[in-house]
C-alpha cells in the first residue's frame, strides 16, 4: 500500500458519488491512495484486425467485418449459444458466443464491427469464439495500446475503474523519492510517480516494463528491510530451550508407518533448532501429501513434554478440526496424555471460554486453531512454539499474542508450506540453514492417474464417477467460478450442482463455494469428510490442506481457466488413501495449445517443475498483471519472474543493513520514514 498519496476518500474525485464509492468499497478501495495502489490484473493489447482469409488456426485475433446473417440462437443442456456469420471481404467466418444470450441484441445484420476473440479450427473450418465487439472507429482509437484490466465487482466496470484510477493519479500528484540515489543510479530505476503511472497506463510495453521494474524493486527492497528489522528484534529476545524428551520418540514409534528419510531429516533439524536456545525460524516445505503434519506433531510433542505450550495455526476451520482430531489420535496411540484444545469459530461460547481459560492458565498444552482466533486477544501462559500450516504470513500482531504474560521469550516458529517457492527465495527469507524440504513422498501411495479430456468424453466420465461412487468412493467436481456470468462459459459451481443433482438422482451431491457463510461451508465439508456426500461440487475453496482419503476422483471443469500450479495443488486433495485415484482435467477451450499446456500435468508430479512450466507458458499479458505469489505479501513482484531483481534487492538490503543499520545517514532519511510506514501498514502481513 502507498500512503504518501491521499488518504482522502474516493468521493473527492470527480464523477464518484456515494453510490460508486459503496461499490468500490466492495473491492477494498476506500481512498485515493487505495485506487492508485490497485494495480491492473492484466493488460489487454489490441492488434490490428487480421484478414479472415489469413487467420491462424489458433490464438487471439481481431477481425473487422460485416455481419451477414441474423443472430442464431440454440440451447443445449441449459447452455445458450449465439452465432452469426461475418464477412470481411476476404472470406466468411462463423462467430460464437456461449452463455451470453444478451449479445444477440447488439448484433444487427449488415453492421460492420470488430470482433476480438479466440480463433479455433475444427475439421476444415475456422471459427471465432467468445469475441468482444467494438464499432470499427472505437477499435481504431485503442489499437496499438495496452489497456489496463482491473478486478471488478457488480456495478463496477473496467471503464469506471480506468476513469477513477486516472483521476486518483492526478489528484495524488507528486510522489517523493525515498530510494537512495546510489541504488537508483545503479539499477537505472525510474522516479516513483511516473513508474506508478506507467503501471496503470503504460504508453507501450517498454514503458510498462521500466515502470514495473521500479515498483518490483521497491516492493522487494522494503519487504526485505522490514524483515531484517523484525528478525533482528526477535533474535535479541531469549527463547525457551526445548530439550529432548521421550515423547517425540514415543509418538514416532507408535505411528502406523515409518517416517520417510526426508521427514526424519526435517525432524532432526527442527529438534536441533528447538534445543539451541535461539529462536527457531524455520520453513518446512513439502509438496501436498509429503507428510508435513506428522513432523509438526513431533515438534508439538517435544515442546509440551518440556512444560511449554505449543500452538498450531491452520488457514481454515476444517483444517484446524482435522489437525485436532489427527493429533488427538496420534497422541492417544502413543499413550501420551496431553491436554489438546481446539479454538475455532465453530466452538460454542462456553467451550470457547473454557479453552481460553485453559490456554491462559497453562493447563492447555497443545492448542490448535485458526489464524483469526489466535489473533484476537488470546493470552498464552508459556508459549514456546508456533506452527503455521499452509501459510507464510505470521505477522507482528500475531506475535504479540504469543508474548506471554510478562514474558520476554520469543517463540520458536515453524512455517509449513506446500507453495513451491524457489530455493533462492526460501534462503533469502529464512536463511540457508533454516529451510527443510520434504522431497520424498510416503511409500505405498499409488500415484494419481491423470487425464486431459474434452466434452466428447462427458458421458463416459459421468459413468466412471457413478462406478466409483457405487464402489463406495467419493468425488470432487471443481468449477472455476461461483455463478454464471456473461463473459465466459466456464462451468459455474451453482449450475453444475443443479445439473449433477438431476443427472445423479440417487446420489448425494453437495455444493461448496466462497460466497457461502462459514458455518454453511463447514457443514458441507464435514458431511463430505464423514462420507455422507458422494459428490462435492466446489470452487477452489477446497484447495488448501483438506484430507479426505476416501475421495478418489477429481473432475476439474474448464481446467484451462486455472494456472498449472493451482491445478497441481487441487489434485493434491486426492491420492491420499489406499485406493487408486483419478484426476480428470476437462479442457473446455477446444484449443490445441491449451491442451498442450494441461498435458504438462500428465508428465510430472513435481510442484516446482510445474510452477516454472506454468510461468514459461503464460502469455506476456498475464506476466505483468498483479499476481499472487502464494501468500507472500507482494502485489506487483513475481518471485519467479523477478528472481534477478529479488537477488539484487536482497544484496542491497543486506549492504544497507551492514553499513547503516539505523538508516541514520542523511541520504537514508526518506527511506527510514517510508520503512516505518511500510511496517505499520504491513505488520500482520510480514513473515517473521
Ligand atoms: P501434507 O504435507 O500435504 O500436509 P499430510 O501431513 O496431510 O501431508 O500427510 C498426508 C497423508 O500421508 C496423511 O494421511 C498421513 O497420515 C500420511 N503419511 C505421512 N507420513 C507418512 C509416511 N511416512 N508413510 C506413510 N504415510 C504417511
Ligand atoms: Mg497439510
Amino acid at each position: 500500500m502507498i500512503t504518501d498519496v491521499g488518504n482522502e476518500p474516493v468521493t473527492v474525485l470527480k464523477g464518484i458519488g456515494d453510490k460508486t464509492a459503496a461499490q468500490l468499497e466492495k473491492l477494498g478501495l476506500r481512498t485515493v491512495g487505495d485506487l492508485t495502489a490497485n494495480f491492473p490484473r492484466s493488460y489487454e493489447s489490441f492488434e490490428r484486425p487480421t484478414p479472415v482469409i489469413s487467420l491462424p488456426d489458433s490464438g487471439i485475433v481481431s477481425i473487422c467485418g460485416v455481419i451477414t446473417s441474423k443472430p442464431f440462437r440454440s440451447s443445449k443442456n441449459g447452455r445458450v449459444t449465439v452465432s452469426v456469420w461475418v464477412d470481411d471481404g476476404t472470406a466468411k467466418i462463423r462467430v460464437f458466443w456461449f452463455n451470453n444470450p444478451w449479445i444477440a441484441n447488439s448484433l444487427r445484420q449488415g453492421k460492420r464491427l470488430v470482433f476480438r476473440g479466440h480463433v479455433t479450427r475444427r475439421d476444415h473450418a475456422r471459427f471465432l469464439t467468445q469475441p468482444k465487439v467494438w464499432d470499427a472507429e472505437d477499435y481504431e482509437s485503442i489499437s496499438g495500446t495496452l489497456l489496463p484490466v482491473y478486478s471488478l465487482t457488480a456495478g463496477v466496470t473496467n471503464a469506471l475503474m480506468r476513469k477513477a484510477t486516472a483521476a486518483a493519479l492526478d489528484r495524488a500528484g507528486k510522489k517523493a523519492e525515498y530510494l537512495p540515489e546510489e541504488i537508483l543510479a545503479k539499477y537505472d530505476l525510474r522516479d516513483p510517480e511516473s513508474a506508478l503511472r506507467s503501471m496503470h497506463f503504460p504508453a507501450d510495453e517498454a514503458d510498462l516494463i521500466s515502470g514495473r521494474s521500479r515498483m518490483v524493486f521497491e516492493e522487494f527492497f522494503l519487504f526485505l528491510l522490514a524483515l531484517k528489522r523484525l528478525r533482528q528484534a526477535a533474535a535479541d529476545g531469549g527463547t525457551a530451550p526445548v530439550l529432548d524428551g521421550p515423547d517425540a520418540d514415543r509418538l514416532m514409534a507408535a505411528l502406523p508407518y515409518e517416517l520417510t528419510g526426508a521427514q526424519k531429516r526435517a525432524w532432526e533439524e527442527i529438534r536441533r533448532d528447538l534445543a539451541s536456545g535461539k529462536p527457531m525460524n524455520r520453513l518446512l516445505q513439502g509438496d501436498v501429501g509429503s507428510g508435513k503434519t506428522v513432523v509438526a506433531a513431533l515438534a508439538l510433542a517435544q515442546t509440551a513434554s518440556c512444560g511449554y505450550q505449543a500452538a498450531m495455526i491452520a488457514p481454515t476451520l476444517i483444517l484446524a478440526e482435522q489437525h485436532y482430531e489427527n493429533l488427538k489420535e496420534m497422541f492417544r496411540a502413543a499413550g501420551l496424555d496431553r491436554k489438546i484444545v481446539l479454538l475455532t469459530g465453530a466452538v460454542s461460547r462456553t467451550e470457547r471460554a473454557e479453552a481460553l481459560a485453559a490456554i491462559e492458565s497453562g493447563e492447555a498444552e497443545i492448542i490448535v486453531g485458526t489464524h483469526a482466533l489466535i489473533q484476537e486477544g488470546v493470552r498464552f501462559a508459556a508459549p514456546a512454539l508456533v506452527i503455521t500450516d499452509e501459510q507464510h504470513r505470521f505477522g507482528v500482531k500475531q506475535r504479540e499474542t504469543f508474548a506471554a504474560k510478562g514474558g520476554q521469550l520469543t517463540p520458536h516458529i515453524l512455517v509449513m508450506s506446500a507453495t513451491p517457492i524457489p530455493r533462492t527465495l526460501a534462503i533469502i527469507l529464512y536463511g540457508e540453514q533454516s529451510v527443510s524440504v520434504l522431497d520424498e513422498k510416503p511409500q505405498g501411495r499409488l500415484p494419481v492417474k491423470n487425464a486431459v479430456v474434452n466434452e466428447d468424453y462427458r458421458e463416459r466420465i459421468w459413468k466412471f464417477i457413478e462406478e466409483q461412487v457405487s464402489e463406495g468412493r467419493q468425488c470432487y467436481v471443481i468449477c472455476p467460478m461461483i455463478e454464471d456470468n456473461d463473459i465466459t462459459d466456464a462451468a459455474s459451481a451453482v449450475t453444475e450442482y443443479e445439473l449433477l443433482r438431476k443427472r445423479f438422482r440417487g446420489l448425494s451431491v453437495g455444493l461448496l463455494h466462497g460466497r457461502m457463510k462459514n458455518a454453511e461451508k463447514e457443514d458441507v465439508m464435514r458431511a463430505f469428510a464423514a462420507g455422507e456426500t458422494d459428490i462435492l461440487v466446489s470452487t477452489t475453496v477446497i484447495e488448501v490442506g483438506v484430507d479426505v482419503p476416501n475421495a478418489t476422483v477429481m473432475l476439474i471443469e474448464n481446467a484451462e481457466c486455472f494456472g498449472l500450479a493451482q491445478l497441481h495443488q487441487l489434485r493434491g486433495r486426492i491420492g491420499r488413501g489406499k485406493e487408486q485415484s483419478y484426476c480428470i482435467f476437462m479442457d473446455g477451450s477446444g484449443r490445441e495449445e491449451t491442451n498442450e499446456r494441461l498435458k504438462v500435468l500428465l508428465s510430472t508430479n513435481d510442484g516446482f517443475r510445474i510452477a516454472s512450466e506454468d510461468l514459461k507458458l503464460r502469455g506476456p499479458g498475464d506476466l505483468f498483471g498483479v499476481r499472487q505469489s502464494g501468500d507472500l505479501a507482494f502485489r506487483v513482484a513475481d518471485i519467479y519472474l523477478d528472481a534477478r531483481t529479488l537477488k539484487a534487492a536482497s544484496d542491497e538490503a543486506e549492504f544497507l543493513f551492514q553499513t547503516d543499520p539505523g538508516l541514520k545517514e542523511t541520504g537514508h532519511r526518506a527511506l527510514a520514514e517510508r520503512l516505518d510506514a511500510y511496517m505499520c501498514e504491513n505488520g500482520d502481513r510480514l513473515l517473521l
